[in-house]
């Protein structure tokens, strides 16, 4: 293992490459998203170089879950997904098993007869895509924990082939690939605009130099809406705050991945558990928040009961009231101020985790959290991402907004950013992805979020 703790703005700097004058594409953002297409254009011959304003992985792609499931996508997600699996796989044979993926099934779990139908629902989808899923008796579920748990469900839907990473070390590992493989990467390296001439890009200007290119591929997680707005580009996408812990080590349980009405689990490499709540989330009101409302309308009056709101954002974060909304490129940008986006976690949360962990799995004495921390997650209205090129700048393409569940589909995505800069056909139907989708007058279809 390359990373054995946290990636805060304390982790050392392990990327540095000097600044080139020019390459072919330019990467904003080291995050899952970037790092895998770095890594395949780098495979492709491209030179690339991947700015990071942190760390690699500073941000959501350290701080997830580290569910890489396929169990419950978004129909349009659904073969990027299932592709990105096997390139998790791939990746973590070829890092020596740093990407720590293991086939353990993502099991959800419920007391409500509607939820089973709903599970029954999915059943059937997946079969229509050759994804087999299952559902799941009391008696199988019984068994998942060993009999070790209080048999309150009524009964579950699983994905035996769905998977965990440990995020820690998981892209950090795919940065060192795509190292090898000759992409440039550079930490604490802000992109502070983009130069364009003749209505293109022509160069990324970053707190270092400018280094001309071809093409920029966006990856900028919670950050992506921000820059985008000071090149007169509008997307409608907010963060959420959330919680997860993490236990010391415990007797070996449950294997899979499990989310019921109200707790999630992921047995770790190291022998605890991540926790974390599946109805609970942060908010932070922000003047985005306020522009986009019309269109998060049906996704809060789904969870509008699970939300804590709170009127002001800690100061530098994307959406805070006092972040500046454009700057110049010889100034130090918002990028720069924030290195890495390190909410507070929720202590509440966390003893709420803990009591709902001791109901379920009475005979397991209640964990103790080793390291409790949160994750701003980069929300869509639809619950999809944005992955396309950006309209009336040739030359940059958006991939944003994973609303939650980019970690699992990181790679796939990767591989369709890194077709797209090398102009090949898509391999899938990127239609629902576009990013004029809230302008040119569809209906939102919003899809499914954990
Ligand atoms: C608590 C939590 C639990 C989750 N659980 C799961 C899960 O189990 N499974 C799953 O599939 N997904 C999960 N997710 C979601 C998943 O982590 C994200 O969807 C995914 O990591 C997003 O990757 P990204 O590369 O788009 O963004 P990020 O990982 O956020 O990376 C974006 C990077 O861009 C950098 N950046 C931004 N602007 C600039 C700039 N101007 N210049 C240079 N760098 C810049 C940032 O510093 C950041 O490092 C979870 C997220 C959280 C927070």
């Amino acid at each position: 293992m390359t990373q054995i703790s946290r990636i805060t703005i304390d982790t050392p700097i392990r990327f540095f490459d000097p600044l080139p004058e020019a390459v072919d594409t330019v990467i904003i953002g080291g995050g899952v998203i970037g790092t895998f297409a770095a890594l395949y254009l780098a495979e492709a011959g491209q030179k690339v170089l991947l700015c990071e304003k942190g760390r690699v992985a500073g941000e959501q792609s350290s701080r997830n879950w580290g569910w890489i499931r396929q169990q419950d996508r978004d129909v349009d997600e659904l073969p990027v997904m299932m592709q990105a699996l096997g390139l998790w796989h791939e990746a973590n044979d070829r890092t020596g098993g740093a990407c720590g993926v293991r086939t353990v099934g993502v099991n959800y779990l419920t007391t409500s007869p509607r939820e089973m139908e709903y599970f029954e629902a999915w059943v059937e989808i997946a079969r229509a895509h050759g994804l087999h899923s299952e559902m799941m008796t009391q008696g199988q579920i019984a068994d998942s924990f060993n009999g070790h748990s209080d048999g309150r469900w009524l009964g579950g839907v699983r994905t035996p082939s769905d998977a965990s990473g440990e995020p820690w070390t998981a892209v950090p590992a795919v940065a060192g690939l795509a190292r090898e493989s000759g992409a440039l990467i550079r930490e604490n390296c802000a992109v502070r605009r983009l130069e364009r001439s003749a209505g293109r890009v022509s160069a990324v200007l970053t707190e270092a130099a400018r280094v001309a290119c071809e093409q920029v591929i966006l990856a900028g997680g919670a950050w992506s809406s921000l820059f985008l707005r000071a090149h007169g580009l509008d997307i409608p996408q907010l963060s959420v705050r959330a919680t997860v812990a993490q236990t010391a080590p415990l007797p070996c349980f449950t294997e899979a991945n499990m989310v019921d009405e109200d707790l999630a689990l992921r047995l770790r490499a190291d022998g605890g558990y991540n926790l974390a709540l599946g109805d609970r989330h942060g908010f932070y009101l922000g003047p985005d928040a306020f522009r986009h409302l019309r269109l998060y309308m049906p996704q809060i009056r789904r969870t509008f009961a699970h939300t804590d709101t709170r009127y002001k954002s800690p100061a530098g974060f994307p959406d805070s009231w006092r972040t500046p909304r454009n700057w110049s490129a010889e100034e130090k940008s918002p990028f720069e101020r924030r290195r890495v986006l390190e909410p507070a976690p929720d202590d509440s949360y966390v003893a709420l985790m803990l009591d709902r962990f001791a109901e379920r799995f009475p005979e397991i004495s209640t964990p103790l959290p080793l390291s409790v921390w949160a994750g701003m997650i980069d929300a869509m209205p639809d619950a999809v991402p944005i992955v396309d090129r950006a309209p009336g700048l040739e030359g940059l393409i958006v991939a944003t907004g994973m609303s939650g569940h980019g970690f699992g589909i990181g790679p796939g995505y990767g591989r369709v950013l890194s077709r797209m800069v090398l102009g090949e056909a898509p391999e899938h139907d990127l239609s629902r992805f576009r990013f004029t989708r809230f302008t040119d007058g569809t209906p939102l279809r919003v899809g499914t979020s954990l």
